[in-house]
């Protein structure tokens, strides 16, 4: 096993584990490599030198400090127990608030404007401290 140093674009430091110098290179080339705290596949490896483990227990991706630690598991929280509506956020938590759909978790983006029209509104709604999942097409 060989480790990098990695950055994201969004400038998240992480260390990943990989099989090899070719296999990162592999990975890498199909954007298979993503940052552990945003899911960001626009990663570098920063200059520092790698080093090698034989120890299989690690996990493959951890990111650096403790609050980017926090960030990941609050982001997976959030990405396993909810529902993704990308900008039909305001929409569908309205439309709960309202009583017009079933009431689940949701998460999803909302433009500042909105996201203060449901406050004022008084439907729950909390901002998250990292971007949106990044959406495949
Ligand atoms: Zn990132």
């Amino acid at each position: 096993m060989i480790r990098y140093s990695l950055k994201c674009d969004k400038g998240h430091t992480f260390d990943s584990w990989f099989k090899s110098g070719e296999a990162f290179e592999k990975l890498k080339a199909s954007n298979m490599v993503a940052c552990a705290v945003c899911g960001s596949d626009d990663v570098a490896k920063t200059l520092m030198a790698p080093s090698v483990s034989t120890d299989k227990e690690r996990p493959l991706s951890a990111p650096h400090s403790p609050a980017e630690q926090a960030l990941a598991e609050l982001r997976k929280e959030v990405e396993s127990k909810s529902e993704y509506v990308g900008t039909r956020f305001a929409k569908e938590a309205r439309a709960m608030h309202d009583g017009n759909a079933p009431i689940r978790s949701i998460y999803g983006e909302a433009k500042a404007e909105e996201a203060k029209a449901l406050i004022e509104e008084g439907v729950p709604v909390i901002p998250l401290p990292f971007g949106p999942k990044k959406t495949q097409n």
